[in-house]
C-alpha cells in the first residue's frame, strides 16, 4: 500500500470527484479527514471509508471561513497528530456571461475556489512546515488554462490556483513539501450533470477521447500526486481532460 499510516484531508470530499479521492486514498492505507459544508454527505463517505478498515474524522468546515480552518485543524491534530496530505478539492460554479455577472457571484466563487484553496494550505502547511514534509494537491480545472465563455469567476479562480500552486511550491520546497495541481477537463459528477444536453454533446465533441472523464480518472492522479512516487515532482499542473488541452 502506498499511503499506509499516512493522514490525508480532503476538502468538499462529501461528493463527487473529493470523494472519490478520499476513497482511493483510503483504498492506498491513508485515513481520511473530510471538510465539507454539508456535514451529513463527509459523514456517509467516512463511513464508506471506515469500511475499508481506516480511521476517520468529518468536520464541518467551511474553507472560506480562516477561523473555522484552523479550528479544524486541531481537531485533526488532536486525533491523528499530524496531516500528511492536503487536497483542496472544495469547489463551486455560479456561471453567467461577464456583463451579466454580479459581485455576489464573483466573490462567491473566488472565496470558495481560490480564498478556500489559500485558506487551507496557510494553515496546514504549518503544521507540514514542522513535520518537514507533505503533499499538497490542489484542484485547479482547464477552464483556469484555456478560459471559458460564462465562467469569468471560475476561469479567473482556477488560473489563480495554478499561480497559487507555483509560489506555494517554491516557498515551501526547501522543507520537502511539494504542491502540484491537477486540472480537470470535463468530468461526471453533480456539478457536470446540470448542464444542458446541448452544452455537453459541444463539449464531447472537442474531446478526443471521445468520452466524459470519471472522477477515479482525477484520483488516480492525485494518489499519484500524493505518493512518494512523486518525491521529485512540484509547481506542476496535471491536465486530465481526455486531450482537450495539449500544451
Ligand atoms: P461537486 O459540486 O460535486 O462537489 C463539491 C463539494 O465541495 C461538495 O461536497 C460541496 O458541498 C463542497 N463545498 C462547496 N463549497 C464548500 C465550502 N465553502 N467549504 C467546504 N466544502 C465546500 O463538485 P465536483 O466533484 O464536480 O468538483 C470538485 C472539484 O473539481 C471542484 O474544485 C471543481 O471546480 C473541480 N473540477 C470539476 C470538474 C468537473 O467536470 N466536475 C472539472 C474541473 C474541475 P455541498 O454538497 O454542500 O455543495
Amino acid at each position: 500500500m502506498r499511503l499506509e499510516n499516512k493522514v490525508a484531508l480532503v476538502t468538499g470530499g462529501g461528493r463527487g470527484i473529493g470523494k472519490q479521492i478520499a476513497l482511493t486514498l483510503a483504498q492506498e492505507g491513508a485515513n481520511i479527514v473530510i471538510w465539507d459544508v454539508n456535514l451529513q454527505e463527509a459523514e456517509k463517505a467516512c463511513l464508506e471509508i471506515q469500511t475499508l478498515g481506516r480511521k476517520t474524522l468529518s468536520t464541518q468546515v467551511d474553507v472560506t471561513n480562516y477561523n473555522q480552518v484552523e479550528e479544524a485543524i486541531n481537531k485533526i491534530l488532536d486525533k491523528f497528530t499530524k496531516v500528511d496530505i492536503l487536497v483542496n478539492n472544495a469547489g463551486i460554479t455560479k456561471d453567467n456571461l461577464l456583463l451579466r455577472m454580479s459581485q455576489q457571484d464573483w466573490d462567491a466563487v473566488l472565496g470558495v475556489n481560490l480564498k478556500g484553496t489559500f485558506n487551507c494550505i496557510r494553515a496546514v502547511s504549518r503544521v507540514m512546515i514542522k513535520q518537514r514534509s507533505g503533499k499538497i494537491v490542489n484542484i485547479a480545472s482547464i477552464i483556469g488554462i484555456i478560459g471559458n465563455a460564462g465562467q469569468a469567476n471560475y476561469s479567473a479562480s482556477k488560473a489563480g490556483i495554478i499561480a497559487l500552486t507555483k509560489t506555494a511550491a517554491k516557498e515551501l520546497a526547501s522543507r520537502s513539501i511539494n504542491v502540484n495541481a491537477i486540472a480537470p477537463g470535463f468530468i461526471q459528477t453533480d456539478m457536470t450533470a446540470k448542464l444542458t444536453e446541448e452544452v455537453k454533446e459541444k463539449m464531447l465533441a472537442a474531446i478526443p477521447l471521445a468520452k466524459m472523464g470519471s472522477p477515479s480518472d482525477v484520483a488516480n492522479v492525485c494518489l499519484f500526486l500524493a505518493s512518494k512516487e512523486a518525491d521529485y515532482i512540484t509547481g506542476q499542473t496535471i491536465v486530465v481532460d481526455g486531450g482537450m488541452v495539449m500544451v
